[in-house]
């Protein structure tokens, strides 16, 4: 049965993706070794181990829902598949999923090379981050670029980097926060910056000459060494786009192989001690030997043949039964 849902997905099959996604959002005691069993055999598909899993974060408002559309145009316009998951944190509040109906309404339905899943959990972040990890795992069988969109800057809700290879901040011209957030190294530093409303050219202009400023000084600061493209874009002109699919597919093409492999683990330890932290609180993380003792000891069997949903199970037993166990 896992293995048949597994094919159908890895083929593109609408009607199976949108049943794997309902199977891995179903958190039922029951159903978990059917998940685990299913992500396990998606991890293995070629496309997820060649695919390209790009995050847009930042701000509300600033044009990251308009922007994903217009990026998954041309990239479907390049050839290739593509797969949307738009997180919102944000909806939780107005009771809707506002942002991801807006995503779907701007997506061509029709075409088969295209899927776009939106996910809001009520007031969970947990919830949130459980399922978009999922998501991204089954999305990323099926296609060859999976976009995941979320609202947040710095520490988002989601941790985006733990799921994305290539993050990319959106900004819009004018962003003076996200500069002082950057400078400073309260921000994490993204691998790409959008710079998006460039229609506004002057500001847009500007803003990208402050934001190579901020990474100067961030550098100069020893906060961070690396060199980030910033890309000029306009979704609402579609303008910049070849760029930012430049810029992307640099990042991307620089991490490949071993970096890229090192990556994707480090969101894979981050995801089980996420699982372990949600199911049994800090005395779980403190009950098996404290946060940097876990991960290490997560990062060592993610390298043998496990999987964080598997893992993060087996460390919840181990827990329980010392727990239990008698002093
Ligand atoms: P999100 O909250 O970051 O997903 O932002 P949206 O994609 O919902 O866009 C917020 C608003 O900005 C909407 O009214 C869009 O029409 C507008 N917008 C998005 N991209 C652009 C752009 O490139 N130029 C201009 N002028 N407006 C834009």
């Amino acid at each position: 049965m896992v293995d048949d849902l597994s094919n159908a997905v890895c083929a593109g099959s609408k009607t199976a993706i949108a049943r794997a996604l309902n199977l891995v959002e179903d958190r039922r005691e029951a159903s978990r070794g059917e998940v685990a069993a299913l992500l396990d055999t998606l991890a293995r598909a070629p496309r997820a181990e060649g695919g390209h899993r790009i995050g847009l974060t930042g701000p509300p408002g600033v044009g990251k829902s308009s922007l994903a559309a217009v990026l998954a145009r041309s990239l479907r316009a390049l050839g290739r598949t593509v797969g949307v998951v738009a997180v919102d944190p944000t909806s939780v509040r107005s009771g809707g999923s506002l942002l991801g109906d807006r995503a779907r309404m701007a997506f061509d339905p029709a075409d088969a090379g295209l899927f776009v899943r939106s996910l809001a959990t009520a007031g969970d972040a947990g919830g949130l981050s459980y399922a978009a990890n999922a998501a991204v795992r089954v999305l990323a069988a099926a296609f060859d670029v999976v976009l995941v969109e979320t609202t947040g800057v710095g520490q988002t809700e989601t941790d985006v980097e733990h799921v994305a290879d290539t993050v990319a901040l959106v900004v819009q011209p004018g962003s003076g926060d996200v500069l002082q957030f950057l400078k400073a190294g309260i921000m994490e530093i993204p691998d790409v910056i959008v710079v998006n409303k460039a229609d506004h050219a002057e500001l847009a202009r500007r803003t990208v000459s402050d934001l190579r400023g901020a990474l100067a000084s961030a550098r100069a600061a020893g906060i961070t060494e690396r060199e980030v493209a910033i890309v000029a874009t306009s979704a609402r002109d579609a303008t910049g786009i070849d760029e930012l699919v430049t810029a992307l597919d640099t990042h991307r093409a620089e991490l490949d192989g071993e970096p890229l492999e090192e990556r994707r683990l480090r969101g894979a330890v981050a995801w089980t001690l996420g699982l372990v932290r949600r199911a049994h609180g800090e005395h779980g993380v403190t009950g098996l030997g404290g946060a940097g003792a876990l991960r290490a000891r997560i990062d060592r069997d993610l390298r043998g043949d496990s999987s964080p949903l598997a893992l993060s199970s087996a460390l919840g037993l181990e827990y329980l039964s010392n727990v239990r166990a008698p002093h």
